[in-house]
């Protein structure tokens, strides 16, 4: 496994902050900066693009279950409603 420990520029992310970007883009939109460099580490890394499959797999599986579960409501009810 290719793991990069030494930011080569400035724009380069380590192994671990690309993964900490990959899992926080999945709850808010990332910074300009942030989306670049992700970009670019994803780009020369031979590992993380894994990762990124893995977690975009989660996601689809995670929404086919919220669709199953019959949760038919927008996103600004989220959360409102808890079934007791
Ligand atoms: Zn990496």
């Amino acid at each position: 496994m290719a793991v990069m420990n030494i930011p080569a520029l400035p724009l380069m992310r380590t192994c671990r902050q690309a993964a900490a970007l990959l899992v926080a883009r999945e709850d808010r939109a990332l910074r300009l900066s942030d989306t670049v460099a992700l970009r670019l580490h994803l780009l020369a890394c031979k590992a993380c693009p894994q990762f990124e499959n893995q977690l975009l797999t989660m996601r689809l599986a995670m929404g086919r279950w919220r669709n199953d579960a019959g949760e038919a409501q927008g996103p600004d009810s989220q959360g409102l409603q808890r079934p007791e």
